[in-house]
């Protein structure tokens, strides 16, 4: 059964959980907040499938050669409420549209963050939005083989190494399969995302009613945290100063995994990967309108021909895949693990706030610069 030696080799995936035929895998968090599994021993009949799930090699597309495009969706509000340029709300409409089903990561009513699936266009919403904190897959690679054997196409977003897991548990390929992953920086245990939200909830003694990490209003490149209350009362705050922003951002609290990332650059076994276009303003200004662009690499035929279904309502322009990779590393390099990781990790579950203050400190010719551009930014209005 499965054990897990090194930490730094088990993304959470959770195929082993989903594989398990007795339902004896649990996925428990650890000191640190975030979730492996754990057998329940009484029930195990030692078959084995959760190691062999996790051992097994994915299968790396390979009827491809990768190519990169900056897309803006033309659905103006919904790319407004979008992390990029709005692509998965187009993908998503377009595989709705054809009774399809769409999984991604949504907030529960804990604010934790789980995936689960839509198949009403009321629902995409919810998915909508990059949320900075590790999802649980639960039980949905278990969901996608039933619609998938019920001949229904499944839309699967999630992370690199949620693909790469949901792929290792189906064992082999759909033609009605679509996988779609995101650039990705790294992820945060719930914990760290309880403990702000505590913090906040005290301050404007209320209960959360809506959270948005990259809201808009001060700009995509420049954008700010949102959170809503259920009193009314609202928090927005530019993410260079927003406490959960500077830790998510300074990598101090990211699973070990993410430090050495099994799904960088050709690795990936999704069909499509959406990021943020950064450096669009550079390599192609036309398509920077500062409301968000999406970097959207294509990786197999199936990729393509789903791009080609949602072009039309967007504005888009091909570009050199070199171009992109140098103003986003995360395409390529995991998270470098600061020294003083653990040290953080142990001081931040202490006393949130004073922590980060402490350890996450913009340097002063970064303050001075971010200063000097709010102020252009200011006049320019
Ligand atoms: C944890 C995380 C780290 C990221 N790091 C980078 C980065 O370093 N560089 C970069 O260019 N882009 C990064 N992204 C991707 C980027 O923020 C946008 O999500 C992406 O460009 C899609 O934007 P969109 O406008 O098309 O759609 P949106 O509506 O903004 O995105 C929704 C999609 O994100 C998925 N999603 C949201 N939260 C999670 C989660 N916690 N776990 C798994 N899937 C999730 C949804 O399932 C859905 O597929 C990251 C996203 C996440 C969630
Ligand atoms: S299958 Fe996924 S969750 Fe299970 S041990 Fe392997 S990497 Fe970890
Ligand atoms: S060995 Fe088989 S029964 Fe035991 S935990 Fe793994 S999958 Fe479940
Ligand atoms: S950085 Fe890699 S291991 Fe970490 S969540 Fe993202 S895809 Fe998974």
């Amino acid at each position: 059964m499965i054990e897990i030696s090194e930490k730094s080799k088990c993304t959470g995936c959770g195929a082993c959980q989903n594989i398990c035929p007795k339902n004896c895998v649990e996925m428990l968090a650890d000191e640190e907040g975030f979730l492996y599994p754990k057998v329940r021993n009484e029930y195990c009949i030692n078959c084995r499938l959760c190691e062999k799930v996790c051992d097994k090699p994915g299968k790396i597309i390979t009827d491809y050669s990768d190519r990169a495009f900056g897309v803006i969706s033309s659905r103006e509000n919904i790319r407004k409420r979008s992390s990029s340029g709005g692509v998965f709300s187009l993908l998503a409409d377009f595989i709705l549209d054809n009774d399809g089903i769409v999984f991604g990561a949504y907030f529960n009513n804990k604010w934790s963050v789980e995936h689960g699936y839509v198949n009403t266009k009321n629902d995409i919403d919810k998915l909508r939005g990059s949320k900075y904190v590790q999802s649980d897959t639960r039980y949905t690679y278990r969901e996608v083989k039933q619609f998938l054997e019920l001949g229904k196409t499944v839309l699967f977003t999630g992370t690199g190494c949620q693909i790469k897991g949901l792929k290792s548990f189906l064992g082999k390929d759909y033609e009605n399969l679509i996988c779609q992953d995101i650039v990705c920086h790294g992820v945060t245990p719930p914990r760290l995302l309880k403990k702000y939200l505590e913090l906040l909830k005290k301050k404007y003694k209320s209960e959360v009613r809506s959270i948005s990490f990259r809201d808009k209003s001060t700009g995509w490149k420049n954008y700010s945290v949102k959170i809503l209350f259920t009193n009314g009362k609202s928090y927005l705050k530019r993410a260079s100063d927003d406490l959960y922003m500077r830790s998510f951002l300074s990598k101090l609290y990211l699973r070990p995994s993410c430090y050495e990332c099994p799904c960088k650059g050709e690795k990936r076994e999704s069909d499509i990967t959406l990021g943020d276009f950064w450096g669009v303003n550079k390599i192609m200004p036309e398509l920077d309108d500062d409301n968000g662009c999406s970097l959207v690499i294509i990786h197999s035929k199936k990729g393509m021909e789903l791009f080609n279904s949602i072009k039309e309502y967007a504005l888009f322009k091909e570009v050199e895949f070199s171009k992109v990779e140098q103003y986003n590393k995360a395409i390529i390099e995991s998270a470098e693990k600061p020294q003083n990781r653990e040290k953080f990790i142990k001081e931040v579950n202490d006393n949130f706030a004073r922590t980060i203050k402490n350890y996450c400190k913009i340097p002063v010719f970064l303050m001075v610069k971010i200063k000097i551009w709010r102020l252009f930014a200011s006049i320019k209005k």
